[in-house]
């Protein structure tokens, strides 16, 4: 007689419960993040050995925190662990379904589904350990997380010469939105890659700090929006509390210590299928210098990759709404910077889109090595 299903998500970056299973079904439900509100993330391993075929339904999927961005996405899953693939999914306006049937033998038997494709902790510290052995790159310990986790702000260029412009990158504010850690691993291979000319000559002119996980905390524990807290740490970024989200606090102190002349606070959206970055036109500060700027880098990235677009984005700012409370408005505003927002899809990039794996990893990591290209384009410009 065939077992049930068995559901695993105690592991880094897991998240799901079992409402119920059978031999070739599960019925599953989204978890809230720890200790706020917000649901959206799930990842978790099916042990469906010797099966091929297994079909799962999360029944709360309407209570999601995005509950319209289930319109048109699919699961990711993989066999191994390694690669990532689009299993068929529909959503009926209450619960979200899929399936997977194996092409073959499983090489352990399990199955792996996420919101998306995880970026474990492991890896985390594997790419920092990778910038550490560059002879140009160093990464330090800016602070700790609710949890006790390091803070790591990788540092790629010389920082003792002042001319050279400081150009910030932070990404995964958001736990949930893994894609902007695989960005991250695709920017700081390039910028770790000395034969690379773009990079010999973004590093005559710049030097990086790069914080590749914002939010180590949630990313483990496998939130989707808030830290261990219950914070959203896109919205401390003008008075961020020390013990409930000492992420930003030590971040926002090392910003002010060494200054910036570029922002870009890589994130992913939800709902729009589309690859875009938001500006600072609502801060009270704004300048056309800024305003320039924006165009020049957003129109250099369009030209660059075309995954990235300026027709479909967020509703701009009317003068003086600006959220200062989110980074990239917080930074823009206290160094009268380029500081943009930069998302991502969930889904896939409707403009291009990929049947088998949607919006993924390489994809993410490709934007990440052509960003670099339009820092290099403005680079001269941003003082
Ligand atoms: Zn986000």
């Amino acid at each position: 007689m065939a077992r049930t299903i068995a559901i695993d998500a105690d592991f880094d970056g897991g998240s799901i419960a079992v409402v119920g299973a059978d031999e070739v079904s599960v019925d599953l439900s989204l978890v809230p993040d720890n200790a706020s509100e917000h649901m959206q993330w799930f990842s978790f391993r099916a042990h469906v050995k010797p099966r091929k075929r297994a079909a799962f339904r999360i029944t709360n999927a309407s209570e999601a925190t995005y509950a319209n961005a289930w319109e048109g996405y699919r699961v990711v899953a993989s066999e191994d662990g390694e690669t990532w693939f689009r299993v068929p999914t529909e959503y009926d306006g209450e619960v979200l379904s899929f399936e997977h049937v194996s092409r073959g033998p499983l090489p352990h038997g399990v199955l792996h589904f996420a919101y998306f494709a995880p970026y474990p902790w492991e890896r985390h510290v594997a790419l920092l350990e990778r910038a550490d052995a560059s002879t140009f790159a160093r990464v330090e310990t800016v602070g700790q997380s609710v949890d006790g986790r390091p803070m790591s702000l990788v540092v790629i260029g010389d920082e003792d010469d002042d001319d050279k412009r400081r150009v910030w990158i932070n990404a995964r504010q958001h736990p949930g939105e893994t894609g902007a850690e695989w960005f991250m691993e695709g920017a700081i291979a390039r910028l770790l890659d000395a034969s690379d000319p773009v990079t010999q000559a973004l590093l005559e002119k710049a030097c990086f700090f790069l914080v590749p996980n914002m939010n180590p905390d949630g990313s483990v524990r496998g939130n989707h929006r808030t830290n261990a807290a219950g914070r959203d740490l896109n919205r401390q970024w003008d008075a961020p509390d020390e013990e409930e989200s000492p992420e930003v606090f030590s971040v926002r102190e090392k910003l002010q210590e060494i200054g910036c002349d570029l922002f870009l606070d890589v994130h992913a959206d939800e709902q729009n299928p589309y690859v875009f970055a938001a500006g600072c036109e609502g801060n009270p500060g704004y300048t056309d210098r800024i305003d320039e700027l924006e165009d020049a880098f957003m129109d250099s990235l369009v030209a660059l990759d075309t995954d990235f677009q300026r027709e479909y984005g967020y509703d701009r700012d009317d003068p003086g709404d600006g959220d200062l409370s989110a980074a990239a408005n917080w930074v823009g505003e206290e160094f009268d910077c380029l500081s943009l927002t930069l998302e991502m899809p969930f889904k896939d990039n409707a403009n291009d889109p990929d049947p088998e794996k949607g919006w993924s990893p390489d994809r993410a990591k490709h934007l990440g090595r052509t960003t670099l290209e339009s820092v290099l384009v403005c680079a001269d410009t941003l003082r």
